[in-house]
């Protein structure tokens, strides 16, 4: 099959979650951070985020620089691939509208920062990064190269632990017993497995 079809699909995708996050971008940015754990570390992870999600990518479709590493698109990996966006697009919207004014980009906390635990984060503590394993799986899917496709998943599987163990810590140390009670009752990325 085409593999255009795979490049729409996922720019669709690209597309979406720019218009999901945006709002949210906007908004929070007005609220004070209060507490940053932006080290370096974390700038040059976010950094390898973009190269793996965006520049690569972009560059695999609009250029032939690493057209080396193309291979053809079958069938079942693009229906694989709409079955990971999908549902990946969707918990992506829901953690942004869920967290609201929490949300942030990076390991910060606002002014006025409270502990979500219904929605999406009621059985699980990092929806937004279970719908990202599944944009990255999608990406891995939908684009036909060696490089560009596996690039997101092998990014955040990189950033993903470090990220998280920060993350709670920090959580802890703000939010106290009521974080370890919500942790007690729930898993990380997977409702009742983990
Ligand atoms: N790990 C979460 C949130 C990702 S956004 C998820 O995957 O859905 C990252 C920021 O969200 C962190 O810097 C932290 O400030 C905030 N955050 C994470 N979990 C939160 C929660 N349960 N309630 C409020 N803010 C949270």
């Amino acid at each position: 099959m085409s593999p255009w079809l795979g490049k729409t699909a996922f720019l669709i995708g690209v597309v979406a979650m720019m218009i999901i996050r945006a709002p949210h971008g906007t908004r929070s940015r007005k609220i004070r951070i209060a507490e940053s754990r932006k080290g370096r570390l974390e700038v040059a992870l976010l950094g390898l985020m973009w190269i793996a999600t965006l520049i690569l990518p972009l560059t695999s479709i609009a250029t032939p620089l690493v057209s080396f590493a193309d291979y053809p698109l079958c069938p079942a990996a693009f229906v694989l691939g709409i079955i990971c966006l999908a549902p990946g697009l969707w918990l992506f919207y829901r953690s942004h509208a869920d967290l609201g004014v929490n949300w942030s980009i990076s390991l910060e906390l606002r002014d006025n920062h409270r502990l979500i635990t219904l929605g999406v984060y009621r059985r699980i503590r990092h929806p937004m990064y279970a719908a990202i394993f599944l944009q990255a799986a999608a990406q891995g899917l939908l684009l036909p190269n060696w490089l560009a496709g596996p690039a997101y998943m092998f990014a955040f599987s990189v950033m993903f632990p470090l990220r998280v163990r920060s993350e709670e810590t920090m959580m802890l140390k703000k939010f106290g017993d009521e974080y370890r009670a919500y942790t007690a009752r729930t898993e990380r990325l997977i409702p009742n497995v983990w």
